[in-house]
């Protein structure tokens, strides 16, 4: 493996090309957007600037993972040398199932294609190719460059070849690749998701309040933020979205979404991202307060 292209320049996207950039891989970072491409490149400088400044790493390394790192709009140029693409657009199930059927045109047949998909199915994906036995899940974690995890999952038809090569490309990068197969949710998301739903629930029957709750999931089971500030974070919409995979693929009532989080989605109250959710964002920077609708 030495040619890496990551498809979709977000969030993820800059992150993924980072990561590969640094361990010394050839990346095609490619985007249809040349804005998010830019923006990608300028987020990747100021990650490394980051490092540099903690002395994790020195100008040179951040000058070397840089020059690592080319950027396309078109698909075809992008993709068409690579031993490995890891697809990090858009969470849309059309939108995956189409980049998949291009990818599969135009990379070389022996490539490995893999996608960074939240919730959705990895077998579905697959069947979109003519190389089911070459697509696998890589789900990394958001900041990419900081956490260790990337969950690796194995769809349907994933080869064994297939997915031993890209635990080992995970090491290789520096992080720990954990096995799990294709089902709603996969691991993360499906224990992840219905505590988060199930703290909304218990604010919506008033059990306890924001941050009462909050501050038992943190001080209580000591994680770094509770799980309402973590929803938040994540975006209340994609939380929406993935309870809903894991209601539709199990058939499961256990699943349903919390009405307060489905009204909170409708009403555009996003978290984070839309400036209020649980908490209140709009001071900007780090500063939050308990969102007007939640005190008591
Ligand atoms: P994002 O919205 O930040 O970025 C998506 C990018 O995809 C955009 O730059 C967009 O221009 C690009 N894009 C759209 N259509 C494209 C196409 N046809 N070809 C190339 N690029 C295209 O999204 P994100 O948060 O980076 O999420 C990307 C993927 O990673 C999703 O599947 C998501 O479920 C998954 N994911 C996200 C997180 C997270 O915390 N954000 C964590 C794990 C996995």
């Amino acid at each position: 493996m030495k040619n890496i292209t990551v498809i979709g320049a977000g969030t993820m996207g800059n992150g993924i090309a980072h990561v590969f950039a640094m361990n010394n891989y050839k990346v095609s970072l490619v985007d249809i957007s040349q804005a998010s491409l830019d923006k990608a490149i300028s987020t990747i400088e100021k990650n490394l600037d980051r490092m540099i400044a903690k002395e994790k790493i020195t100008e040179e390394a951040k000058n070397k993972t840089l020059s690592n790192i080319l950027t396309f709009t078109d698909m075809e140029p992008g993709v068409k040398s690579a031993d490995l693409v890891v697809e990090a657009a858009t969470e849309n199930v059309d939108l995956k199932l189409k980049i998949f059927t291009q990818m599969d045109k135009f990379a070389p047949s022996d490539a490995i294609l893999a996608t960074n998909t939240s919730s959705i199915s990895i077998t579905k994906i697959a069947a979109a190719t003519d190389r089911p036995d070459k697509v696998i899940g890589m789900h990394f974690m958001n900041p990419v460059p900081i956490m260790k995890l990337v969950e690796v999952i194995r769809g349907y038809a994933t080869s064994d070849i297939v997915c031993d090569t890209i635990m080992k490309l995970s090491s290789d990068i520096g992080k720990v690749p954990t096995e799990v197969n294709d089902y709603p949710g996969f691991i993360a998301n499906r224990i992840l998701m219905p505590m988060i739903n199930e703290a909304i629930y218990s604010l919506y029957e008033g059990v306890a309040g924001v941050e009462e709750i909050d501050t038992v999931m943190k001080l209580g089971m000591a994680h770094p933020m509770g799980p309402l500030q973590l929803a938040d974070f994540i975006g209340l919409d994609v939380c929406l979205s993935i309870m809903n995979v894991l209601y539709d693929g199990f058939g499961n009532p256990k699943y349903a979404p919390c009405p307060l989080l489905v009204n909170m989605v409708t009403a555009g109250e996003l978290g984070r991202k839309s400036g209020t959710g649980f908490y209140d964002y709009r001071a900007g920077g780090k500063e939050f307060i308990l969102s007007e609708k939640f005190k008591k």
